[in-house]
């Protein structure tokens, strides 16, 4: 061995003699100036060692001096695992007497530093390993860079594998060489060893892409609809671009799975189109308007009620419907907030239309998708039925003549209007004869009919417009008969008289007739003079007088 290495260090020291070198001024300037940290080390035995010396390098970078070790064992000043770490590799290297290499780590100024070390065996005259020269490398750069590279690859395999974008990457043979977990689920791949036999023919809807054409350019397609491999339904947004790697020809493919959205849209398609088709079949007329007040929706109904308002133009703002409503503008849309209901008439042709208006902002103002909906109701016909209600509460429920209600407010309004224009007035206070008696023989029903058959024949008896037939009480009636002066009152009452004569109503219980008759007190005072009040006790003095004086007669008081 020792001969080996006497021949090893001939042959260094002859070429670099004939390169034109001192082997020794050579070795002397490799010391002095090498990036290298050399360290020289005595071998004494199996697992005895001594250092000499160090290099400058050693020195600058390690901050040991070469004075302060020199014949230092390395358990004399390092820590005794690290010393125990360092002796073995020595030890390795007198064992092996040969060149061996390590990496190690340590720690300098409480940093771990990393540093790949050659120790080369040099031999005594007998062949023991005397010497060991060490050289290190200090690598923590390329330490540092491996590490940042290696977590920048780690980082980005964990976005890769969480992503919610499913990845696939292909070769140029079409093998799918990996993929990640959402690509798994998009195209319903159950067991995760299986993928690797995976072609790029078995991914649905991959397939129907041409595979030379794929490798040109990116492709995108924007919605595609299949059933994967475990049957499901799904819609995706595909890409993919070749990507060089290296040697190798990659082709990436990105799915984003929009299933999810799909099935919401279309949900919300389904349901706006229930919505319109709801609106459009409602029977009330309904339209929506946005808030620069323009004409964005209206149903059939809308259209038929409102289309008059511009036969020529349609309807395209609500400013058109809301002049010919007559709604003041502070009352719609935009300018007043939430939802209000207004009474609205329309004046139409014949007759007026009556609606509830029910307003509604719908969003949020100030936004694209605000809406102000109308909602119209025709009330027309409940309307009229008010008013019809509002007239019947003045009439007799049985006879329909004016009750004691309509006397009340029509009695004073004519007195003043005669008071007004200095005409004269008659009141006429008419009792039926026997009536207890007629409704004691032959029934209350009976006794009903017989007070409409009077009530009828009133009624043709008094038809002037200016006369008023009131049912004053039972079987009691006043009658009004305005610019009527005693002498045609008396002539009203008799034509009464006349006209119930003609009817023959049996009245089997009258003392005087054998038919229905009616005593009748007239009285026709100023109405300057005596107020509608004092004129009925009047006309009822009157009545009794006809009563007492035997009945079906007229008594006046002039
Ligand atoms: P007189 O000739 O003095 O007027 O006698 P009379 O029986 O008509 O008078 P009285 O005031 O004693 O009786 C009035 C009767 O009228 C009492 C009641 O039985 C009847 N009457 C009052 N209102 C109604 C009604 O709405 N229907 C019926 N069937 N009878 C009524
Ligand atoms: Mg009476
Ligand atoms: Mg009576």
């Amino acid at each position: 061995m020792a001969r080996k290495n006497q021949e090893v260090r001939d042959m260094a020291k002859t070429r670099l003699e004939a390169l034109g070198f001192d082997p020794v001024e050579f070795a002397s300037a490799l010391f002095e100036h090498s990036d290298l940290a050399i360290f020289l080390v005595r071998v004494h035995g199996p697992k005895d060692f001594t250092y000499s010396g160090l290099n400058p390098t050693h020195e600058r970078l390690t901050g040991l001096r070469s004075e302060t070790i020199k014949d230092k064992h390395p358990h004399d000043f390092l820590p005794p695992d690290l010393a125990d770490t360092i002796v073995a590799h020595y030890e390795e290297c007198r064992q092996k007497r040969g060149t061996i290499w390590y990496e190690e780590t340590i720690p300098f100024e409480g940093k771990d530093t990393f540093w790949i070390t050659r120790l080369i065996p040099l031999f005594d005259e007998k062949g023991n390993v005397s010497r060991i020269i060490g050289a290190s490398i200090d690598i923590n750069e390329q330490k540092s860079m491996a590490e940042e590279l290696l977590q920048l690859v780690e980082f980005n395999q964990t976005i890769i594998s969480i992503s919610q974008m499913g990845l696939l990457i292909f070769d140029k043979s079409g093998h799918c060489i990996s993929l990640n977990e959402s690509a798994q689920a998009i195209f319903g791949i159950t067991n995760r060893e299986e993928f690797f036999s995976h072609h790029f023919q078995d991914f649905h809807p991959l397939h129907a892409t041409r595979w030379d054409e794929l490798w040109t350019k990116k492709h995108f397609f924007p919605e595609v609809h299949f059933q994967n491999a475990k049957g499901e339904e799904k819609w995706i947004i595909l890409q993919s671009f070749p990507y060089h790697h290296g040697k190798k020809d990659l082709l990436i493919v990105s799915a984003t799975d929009i299933t999810e959205i799909k099935r919401q849209q279309e949900e919300l398609e389904e349901k706006n189109r229930l919505i319109m088709s709801l609106l459009r079949h409602l029977p009330n007329p309904v339209a929506s308007f946005r808030e620069d007040k323009s004409l964005c929706f209206h149903n059939e109904q809308f259209a038929q009620e409102f289309s008059f308002l511009h036969p020529e133009n349609g309807i395209t703002t609500i400013d058109d419907v809301q002049e010919a409503l007559s709604i003041p503008k502070d009352h719609v849309y935009p300018f007043r907030k939430g939802h209000e209901i207004l009474e609205v008439t329309i004046k139409n042709h014949k007759r007026s239309k009556h609606y509830l208006l029910e307003q509604y902002r719908i969003g949020e103002s100030d936004t694209a998708s605000c809406r102000i909906l109308w909602s119209f109701s025709n009330i027309t016909s409940q309307k009229d039925l008010i008013r019809k209600l509002e007239k019947e509460l003045h009439r007799d429920f049985l006879t329909g003549l004016y009750n004691r209600r309509g006397m009340e407010e029509i009695l004073p309004t004519e007195w003043k209007r005669s008071q007004r224009d200095k005409l004269p007035v008659s009141l006429l206070m008419l009792d039926i004869d026997f009536f207890k008696n007629y409704n004691d023989s032959l029934g209350h029903a009976k006794g009903d009919l017989c007070l409409k058959e009077v009530a009828s024949v009133l009624k043709e008896s008094c038809y002037r417009p200016g006369d008023f037939i009131f049912r004053y009480g039972g079987e009691e009636f006043l009658i009004l008969l305005t610019n009527t002066s005693i002498e045609g009152a008396f002539l009203v009452a008799k034509r009464i008289q006349e006209n119930l004569a003609k009817k023959a109503i049996p009245h089997p219980a009258s003392l005087v007739s054998s038919s229905v008759t009616v005593s009748i007190g007239i009285v026709s005072p100023s109405p300057i003079e005596v107020s509608w009040q004092n004129a009925i006790q009047l006309a009822d003095q009157a009545l009794y007088q006809a009563k007492k004086t035997g009945r079906n007669r007229i008594t006046r008081i002039a």
